[in-house]
């Protein structure tokens, strides 16, 4: 048995030589399969934009039926379905878009300040009996002011 050739778009596969592939590459069925392999793995933003550029197939649109079935150079989508599906990848894209943004710095500061504030009042001593009032911790203990945050110049990782 010679080397077979297999086409993934038909599922079929022949022996390979080269008069069979050349037949076989231009032959109706393989056109078509490929063509259907092609449309079907679009993705949904890919089918709107080529879609949308096409005219309504006016038969299925009237009918129900084309001979051409995915293969026509019509579309068989509506404008609304066209619409539905933009609209479907918008909201898709937005969320995306959402879920990239990261708080901003000011919004994390001004937070952060606030939240300080509230522990103003908080002593220290009181929960550690033995640390006495007016021992400094060191300074690098210490948390970074709010302007010190805001001045800081992060040098870039080495
Ligand atoms: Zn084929
Ligand atoms: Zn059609």
């Amino acid at each position: 048995m010679g080397k077979r050739y297999y086409c993934d778009y038909c599922d079929r596969s022949f022996i390979d030589d080269a008069e069979s592939r050349r037949k076989h590459l231009k032959s109706v069925n393989h056109e078509r399969n490929r063509k259907l392999h092609y449309l079907n793995c679009r993705d949904l933003k890919t089918l709107v934009d080529e879609e949308s550029k096409k005219e309504e197939c006016r038969r299925f649109r009237s009918t129900g039926y084309c001979p051409y079935e995915e293969i026509c150079n019509y579309t068989h989508y509506s404008k609304v379905e066209l619409q539905i599906f933009a609209a479907e990848i918008a909201k898709k894209e937005k969320e995306k878009a959402d879920s990239l943004n990261l708080p901003c710095m000011e919004d994390w500061l001004k937070k952060r300040e606030d939240n300080l504030g509230k522990w103003k009042n908080f002593k220290f001593e009181q929960y550690h009996p033995l640390q006495t009032s007016g021992v400094l911790l060191p300074p690098s203990l210490l948390p970074p002011t709010l302007e010190q945050m805001r001045n800081t110049q992060f040098e870039k990782w080495g």
